[in-house]
């Protein structure tokens, strides 16, 4: 059995980065640049103020102060969006707001809050130094000047500085899709009726929910029964999407034909059972460049080892660079029993204490029931050789999703 550290090394060498499409900004967010950008103008375009205030010559207001005031002429305004069009000259001043530009023979901007104005003069009480409150053209950005690289995730920041920067539309990585086929004689859909001994394939959308939270796009391929023709014919109907998973089928049970049946459609078996628990009977192999999982069937098994697996495979493709969940430290709250020689990653609840994190497992392990997924923040990654594991140990946490409850009150 391969240790699971091995085995997403053997995925992630078989997984290709998909080519570039070209999206308007707003589109591309959560999406990786395919492109370099480069700024395609100045970042201020033009000095302009930084404080609503009087924009002056500093040889003007040097050491001034309440006993040494300077009385300067107002001339006119310089609002955000409308320039001052004249020229400002010694012993003068120039109204202006946040943004308004500085106006030609100006170079400085002191604060209307160190300012009295009388009638059409303004005195100064301050001296804020040369060049004071004043942004200067390309402060920010440089026209030539390198902003993102290739690689780099669009976030709301990015699509904001790619707005300033005069991009409407840049190159990202395309999405895959991701055919899902769920496997077994006893599943139903959603709007198939349902009888005792039935279950429900829930597979199918937890696996396309994991899809969609990666960013990637899944596609349903219904449900196959146990026999070979329906998984043939379903199979090569995915083969149109960059990624197939199946899921259920994959274990020794006189009907778990999926491996069998991939190799048929032309599936090269990579590996076949890794070394952790749940998720033991995994497939992972390649039908041309296109990467296939077959994942195993009981419901918590095939979206722990979407995480280990598949996600970090989706996430190479759309370009990313990070592929893996946070991981934290905790203490154990309390002893964690494991069951196996295999690699343990138990589902459990994350809180804090005076300042220390532990972590505690969700009780129920079962990867039959999505109960301890429903109610996991993260997986403890428990190495069979270092058992037992007792209250007050350090283990390491892979977070499940964002929305982790430690600090959960305003931080302020
Ligand atoms: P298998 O690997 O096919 O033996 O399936 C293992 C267990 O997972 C069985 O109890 C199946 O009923 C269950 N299972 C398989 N596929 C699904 C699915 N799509 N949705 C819910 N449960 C499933
Ligand atoms: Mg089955």
């Amino acid at each position: 059995m391969l240790p699971i550290g091995e085995a997403q090394q053997k995925v992630l060498e078989e997984i290709p980065v998909l080519g570039r499409e070209r999206l308007f900004i707003l589109e591309a967010l959560g999406r990786v640049l395919a492109q370099d950008v480069e700024a395609v103008r100045d970042v201020p375009s033009a000095d302009n103020s930084a404080m609503d205030g009087y924009s002056v010559k500093y040889s003007d207001i040097v050491g001034a102060n309440s006993s040494n005031p300077v009385r300067l002429k107002i001339i006119g305004e310089s609002p955000a969006g409308k320039p001052y069009p004249g020229l400002l000259e010694q012993g003068q001043a120039v109204r202006i707001m946040t943004g308004g530009l500085i106006p030609k023979g100006a170079d400085t901007v002191i604060m209307l809050e160190d300012t009295e104005r009388e009638g059409d003069f303004v005195i100064c009480l301050n001296d804020p130094g040369a060049r004071a409150h004043v942004r200067f053209k390309a402060e920010y950005v440089r026209t030539g000047e390198s902003v993102f690289r290739r690689g780099d995730v669009i976030r709301p920041p990015e699509v904001g500085m790619l707005a300033t920067l005069g991009h409407a539309y840049v190159y990202v990585y395309q999405r895959p899709v991701v055919a899902i086929l769920s496997t077994g004689d006893e599943l139903v859909d959603l709007d198939e009726p349902f009888s005792e001994g039935k279950v429900i394939c829930s597979n199918t959308y937890s696996l396309a929910a994991q899809v969609l939270d990666c960013g990637a796009i899944p596609l349903s391929l219904g449900i196959a029964s146990d026999n070979i023709d329906d998984l043939r014919s379903r199979l090569r109907d995915g083969l149109r999407a960059d990624v197939i998973l199946t899921s259920g089928g994959v274990s020794v049970g006189k009907y778990d034909l999926v491996k069998d049946t991939l190799t048929e459609v032309g599936m090269k078996v990579k590996f076949w059972k890794v070394a952790m628990k749940p998720g033991k009977p995994l497939v992972f192999g390649t039908i041309g460049a296109k990467p296939v999982f077959g994942l195993p069937g009981n419901p918590t098994s095939a979206m722990i080892s979407f995480e280990q697996f598949v996600r970090p495979a989706l996430l190479k493709m759309m370009g990313r660079k990070h592929l893996f969940r946070p991981l934290m430290e905790a203490q154990l709250a309390e002893d964690v029993k494991i069951s196996s020689g295999r690699l343990h990653l138990v589902r459990c609840k994350l809180f804090e204490k005076d300042g220390v994190k532990f972590a505690v497992s969700t009780g129920t392990q079962s990867s039959a029931s999505l109960r301890s997924m429903v109610m996991a923040d993260g997986l403890m990654i428990l190495p069979a050789e270092k058992a037992p594991f007792r209250a007050g140990d350090k283990v390491r946490v892979q977070f499940l999703h964002t929305d982790i409850p430690l600090r959960s009150e305003s931080h302020y």
